[in-house]
């Protein structure tokens, strides 16, 4: 080959790199399995067989961690059993008690949850900065026990970015740990290792898996006793993925670019439509010319996805409900990244924030699915009507 594969032709190699003797099944088994049976009793501790154990994982589950370690730019990646447990692993494994962690105030809920809560309790303390916040000020903030820097970019809900690379390096030159919740970039729209981050990890939940149809996270370190550390912390607490779950995951990540390139389209389709509509203050996708962070987002992002927050204009929140009710092509559900679209009204989960947002009006959350986008503004046209008729602008 006289040029280096593209992402799309690494995600589907795989599937035919595996050797093999005879004729084999493009994918790899199934292999539902605890205990394995070895020939005789000295092979029951020879490592050069392989795993001893189920918990180990079989076939698919290293199949699918060499796919999700081709994406993230990594010798090795670690699946986890969802997108949540992805994210606290590395939390769990990097600190100790007196060590603190310093996160974006705008970070997924179930994320602070686990820092306020679980966390504390045994000694490592949470302490929030503005979502948007220069590196330099960033970095002032951190202190003599600052162990770890969790980033999330864009983050959730209201899609605040960051310089990660900047903001990476300035950590790093401390002493400081980076880890990056890099969902909305699935692994594929931004590299979080290429820009120096220690740790990646991402909801596979989302766009690896594809159909809202399975839970799973994927972590991956560029250093190998980082990398070692992770993996020691998921053996001993004995996280596993199930096989069934690895295979429909590796499945999606062979579309991945696809599926990706679509949503990120309709999405950019759908959120200039709505950015032009008097019914809306504020488009919080940074694919889309002049919404926040738009510079920043051009300069880092291969491409978007189709994740958005939608700032209605005035109006209650009895009419952003109204607005989501009279939905026909959007579900109403929490989680994205399926085919399908989806709506959620987020108002509620923004009070329970360590800063409040500041925004003007009501905010709801779109997914922006595999529709044919026209169809989807059609019926956000319809939508935006029935808001003005509940009071909205
Ligand atoms: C969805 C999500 C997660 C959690 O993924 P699950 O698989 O649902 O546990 C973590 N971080 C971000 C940013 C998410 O959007």
């Amino acid at each position: 080959m006289t040029r280096p594969p593209s992402e799309r032709t690494r995600l589907i190699r795989s599937a035919t790199r595996r050797p093999h003797e005879g004729r084999r099944p493009v994918n790899p088994p199934v292999e539902r399995a605890s205990t394995l049976l070895n020939p005789r009793t000295a092979a029951m501790t020879d490592p050069a067989l392989g795993p001893v154990y189920g918990l180990e994982g079989l076939t698919v589950q290293h199949e699918l961690r060499a796919a999700v370690a081709e994406l993230e730019g990594a010798a090795n990646a670690w699946i986890t059993p969802s997108g949540l447990s992805a994210v606290t692993i590395p939390l769990l494994a990097l600190t100790r008690p007196g060590d603190e962690i310093l996160a974006t105030g705008a970070a997924y809920g179930p994320t602070r949850e686990f820092l306020e809560g679980f966390l504390a309790e045994r000694g490592v303390k949470v302490r929030y900065h503005p979502p948007r916040i220069e590196p330099a000020d960033l970095l002032d903030l951190i202190g003599p026990a600052t162990r770890l820097l969790l980033i999330e970019s864009p983050a959730s809900l209201t899609f605040e970015m960051i310089d990660v690379a900047a903001v990476a390096a300035g950590a790093r030159a401390r002493g400081v740990l980076t880890v990056m919740d890099n969902t909305w970039g699935a692994g594929l729209l931004f590299r979080p290792l290429a820009h120096g981050v220690d740790v990646s990890v991402q909801a596979l939940t989302k766009y690896a898996a594809g159909h809202s149809d399975l839970l799973m996270g994927a972590i991956a370190a560029a250093d190998p006793e980082l990398d070692a550390r992770l993996g020691a912390a998921i053996a001993l607490m004995g996280w596993h993925v199930a096989p069934d779950d690895a295979y429909l995951a590796l499945r999606g990540l062979r579309t991945l670019p696809l599926r990706l390139a679509e949503h990120g389209a309709s999405a950019l389709k759908v959120a200039r439509w709505l950015a032009d509509r008097p019914e809306t203050a504020q488009v919080l996708y940074p694919p889309l010319p002049g919404a926040p962070d738009h510079e920043m987002w051009a300069r880092d992002y291969a491409g978007g996805c189709g994740l958005m927050g939608v700032v209605l204009n005035g109006g209650h929140a009895r009419a952003a409900r109204a607005l989501l009710d009279s939905l026909q092509l959007f579900g109403l559900g929490f989680s994205w990244g399926g085919y399908e679209s989806l709506a959620t009204f987020e108002t509620p989960q923004l009070g329970r924030r360590p800063v409040p947002a500041d925004l003007p009006g009501p905010l709801i959350r779109l997914h922006i699915g595999l529709e044919d986008p026209d169809d989807l503004i059609a019926d956000l046209e319809q939508a935006l009507a029935v808001f003005r008729a509940a009071g909205g602008e």
